[in-house]
């Protein structure tokens, strides 16, 4: 039965419009630059792009990896273009921005996972604009030497991010390829080479996990030392991906966010709308202000 359940009205999607999305949407096409707003079909695109924030995903359009919730394109990307983190510094100066948010598609076909192609782009927008945080949303490095964390660790960005996505149980259907542990490990480990990143992860919700599973996540989350954790409603991008077995009611999303600040967590966005790089600045401002 692939029946899907009604889009619930707290699903709202505002239309993207306004001289601020024309303006961002402008900048990144004369920059060649994708965004996994658009490459995701991004709820928040019209919000987000119409006050700058954007972000940018690297290394290609096409992912070695196949999420069964993911819309990106699965198969054999790429050579890296070695103009890109040039280009993203040049969009970065060009938006203005606060705070970035940079992700990629999973590179298992390079050697060191694309460390390096990051640790660049890193150090090229630092070098532009000295005042913008960076935020990276990386892929899971599965098959690297230890020595590609590094890499990216060394170069410093503000907010080390990696989504463990769902609950360990449903790992085989949502996540194949991937590790509930390493993914959890690698993070942790971002913590032990720098103890002055913050890190970041977080999970969608609405693919059939129950509330016990996510409270335990949220446990192993804190003890790797996660800092930031986000909590969204997963949506089918299109009828071949992953069901969506319910939708969360926004009631359920903030006893999940009291629950998680209760654990620790320094920051925590857990809403139907929320995603990875959702206000990623804003909340990370008031952070530091505080
Ligand atoms: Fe882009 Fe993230 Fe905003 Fe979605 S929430 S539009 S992916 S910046
Ligand atoms: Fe999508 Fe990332 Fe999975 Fe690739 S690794 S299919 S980009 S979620």
């Amino acid at each position: 039965d692939n029946a899907q359940p009604k889009k619930p009205d707290w699903i709202r999607v505002k239309a993207p419009t306004g001289e601020g999305y024309r303006e961002t949407h402008r900048i990144m096409r004369e920059h060649k630059l994708v965004t996994v707003c658009e490459e995701a079909g991004c709820p928040n695109a019209g919000e987000c792009w119409s006050q700058g924030h954007a972000t940018m995903m690297i290394m290609g359009e096409i992912c070695t990896r196949g999420c069964s919730f993911c819309n990106i394109a699965t198969g054999r990307p790429d050579d890296l273009d070695v103009f890109e983190p040039g280009r993203v510094a040049d969009a970065v100066k060009k938006l203005g921005l606060n705070h970035v948010v940079v992700t990629s598609v999973d590179r298992d076909d390079l050697e060191d996972g694309g460390a390096e192609h990051f640790a660049m782009t890193i150090r090229a927008i630092r070098k532009q604009s000295p005042g913008t945080t960076i935020e990276i949303l990386t892929p899971d490095f599965l098959k690297c030497a230890p020595e590609a964390l590094e890499t990216v660790v060394a170069a410093k960005p503000d907010v080390f991010n990696h989504n463990l996505e769902t609950v360990p149980g449903l790992y085989p259907e949502v996540r194949p390829g991937a590790r509930y542990f390493h993914s959890l490990r690698l993070l942790q480990r971002v913590k032990d080479l720098d103890p002055s990143m913050f890190t970041k992860s977080g999970i969608m919700v609405g693919l059939g996990e129950d509330r016990q599973s996510v409270l335990q996540v949220m446990d192993d989350m804190r003890s790797a030392d996660i800092d930031f954790l986000t909590i969204g409603q997963y949506l089918q991008p299109t009828p071949k991906h992953h069901a969506v077995d319910r939708f969360v009611h926004p009631d359920e999303f903030a006893s999940y966010e009291k629950a998680a600040y209760g654990k620790g967590f320094l920051m925590v966005s857990a809403t139907p709308l929320t995603r990875s790089s959702y206000h990623a600045g804003d909340d990370f401002a008031r952070l530091r202000e505080n």
